[in-house]
């Protein structure tokens, strides 16, 4: 038998529904994980070891009576932006170092419903904006394949804390790619839902138009098994959509035959690491084999312009979400100021970082009048024209499949003073979000021992397809079984 830490959730429920563990066995083992590795891979900004060890006893107490659900008693990490009732939820900001929400997120509520057991609260980039985790106010996290690396952003802590094996499954929140891009770079399986399929209520706002909460885990199956217990219509947030939630895993039963699946030829991006290239092509050959039907040459040319209305759109949104921080209501407050406006205004430059600063000054210019109509406006236009060629995709394939981002790691503090280098790492995932489409980044290889992602993109509501073809290509290979040395 493996350490009990390494074991995957479904693994572990069914040794929980056998009997043959207890989830406060579970749960300790991951405690201790997390003593002896995190202090080196820094992926979590709290660990609730006492929280933890009572709902590991009330879990075991839930499978005693029988009622055992999908991750009863399975130890998860939640990203710290999502709100925890009685739990420090910091954002990896400064502005909200100290602040206990007096409520849960909803898809914390579900999980917490479900029996599931939280051992922390995950490091990001501060209000999830970045794409390596060294934005975070508090520290860097690391990558455990290498640790001078960054393990991607923004939700970097919760892929290294799988990867690490210092969790069996996170939640991760993606607004650009933010879940599947750290997925990427750690060798864990991450997904991002449809707009709409998963609540928003109790994430901290970033891009509310774009942001989407999503699990990250050891394989498909295992993010199916957490979509499961998270999705669905949440009547606190009214952009979550009134859909029945099919049964995930039992779409992982059906191989890939009859599926067609199209390689857009955009996403394979001028400067691409070759090692990346030859992976996913590779890749997508194994999934031919596997029975799926691949048109390699298909174009979406409208996806050269994704990352420029990305950040139109999302720093737009950001400015406006980000205005609530202004000492008064929570958060970082500074008393000791001379007037309402010099208090909010060295409460918003003491607590904000530089590249929350950058957003905010980048959106609040495009928003304003003059600038509203030559950015803003035009954004919104062509993110439906974006939209549009999706749609027309998908009229004739049931899966896109492209690389997750265009390099392995990068070297920390490598790409931290020039912020459009860092913008770039997120050109194959950005184009998903603008049209609110699901998507999943599975293990597909390494360079140099450095992790390679793909991804698959789905039509709108259509994880199952995306499930199944990630569920058939691990049941095939074996890169989603390798673990760091640490
Ligand atoms: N890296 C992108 C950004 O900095 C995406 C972040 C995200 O998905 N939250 O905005």
């Amino acid at each position: 038998m493996p350490n009990l830490y390494e074991l995957t959730a479904h693994d572990a429920a069914d040794l929980l529904r056998r009997k043959e563990v207890t989830s406060l066995e579970l749960t300790r083992s991951v405690l201790e994980r997390i003593a002896a590795v995190d202090d080196r891979v820094k992926s979590f900004v709290t660990v609730t070891a006492e929280k933890a060890e009572q709902q590991a006893r009330a879990a075991d107490e839930q499978i005693a009576r029988g009622d055992m659900g999908l991750l009863t008693g399975v130890p998860v990490v939640i990203k710290d932006v999502l709100c925890t009732e009685g739990v420090r939820t910091t954002c990896s900001s400064r502005m909200l170092e100290n602040f206990v929400p007096p409520y849960s997120a909803t898809v914390v509520g579900r999980l917490f419903g479900d029996g599931a057991v939280m051992v922390g609260k995950a490091n990001m980039d501060e209000f999830a904006m970045g794409s390596s985790t060294e934005n975070s106010a508090f520290f860097p996290t690391h990558n455990p394949w290498a640790l001078d690396r960054v393990p991607g952003g923004s939700s970097g802590g919760s892929a290294a804390a799988v990867a690490a094996q210092e969790g069996m499954v996170a939640l991760g929140s993606d607004t650009g790619g933010s879940i599947r891009q750290p997925a990427g770079f750690c060798n864990v399986t991450g997904l991002k839902p449809t707009y709409g399929r998963v609540s928003r209520y109790g994430l901290v706002a970033f891009s509310s138009s774009l942001d989407q909460v999503g699990p990250m885990a050891r394989d498909a199956e295992d993010c199916a098994l957490t979509l499961q217990v998270i999705a669905g219509y949440d009547r606190h947030d009214g952009t979550s959509v009134e859909k029945a939630v099919p049964d995930y895993r039992q779409a992982l039963k059906s191989d890939l035959k009859g599926l067609r699946l199209g390689v857009p030829k955009e996403y394979f991006v001028d400067g691409m690491q070759p090692e990346v290239e030859q992976s996913t092509r590779a890749a997508i050959l194994e999934l031919e084999r596997l029975g799926a039907t691949v048109e390699w040459d298909v174009s979406l040319p409208s996806t050269s312009y994704a990352l420029a209305v990305y950040y139109i759109i999302a720093p737009s949104e950001a400015s406006s979400n980000l205005a609530r921080y202004d000492g008064v209501k929570y958060g970082h407050n500074v008393q000791a100021a001379e007037s309402m406006w010099d208090a909010m205004e060295r409460t918003r430059q003491e607590g904000f970082g530089p590249e929350v600063k950058r957003r905010i000054m980048l959106g609040a210019y495009a928003l304003s009048a003059g600038y509203y109509d030559a950015y803003y406006l035009k954004a919104q236009k062509v993110r439906t024209l974006i939209s549009r060629e999706f749609d027309a995709a998908f009229s004739r394939y049931d899966a896109l499949i492209t690389p997750t981002s265009p390099t392995v790691p990068f070297k920390m503090g490598e790409k931290l003073s020039d912020p459009v280098q860092m913008y770039l790492s997120d050109v194959c995932t950005i184009p998903v979000n603008i049209a609110g489409l699901p998507a999943m980044s599975v293990p597909a290889g390494f360079a140099g021992g450095l992790p390679i992602g793909m991804q698959i993109i789905g039509r709108a509501f259509d994880e199952t397809t995306i499930l199944r073809i990630g569920h058939a290509y691990q049941q095939a290979t074996s890169w989603h079984k390798q673990w760091p040395k640490l």
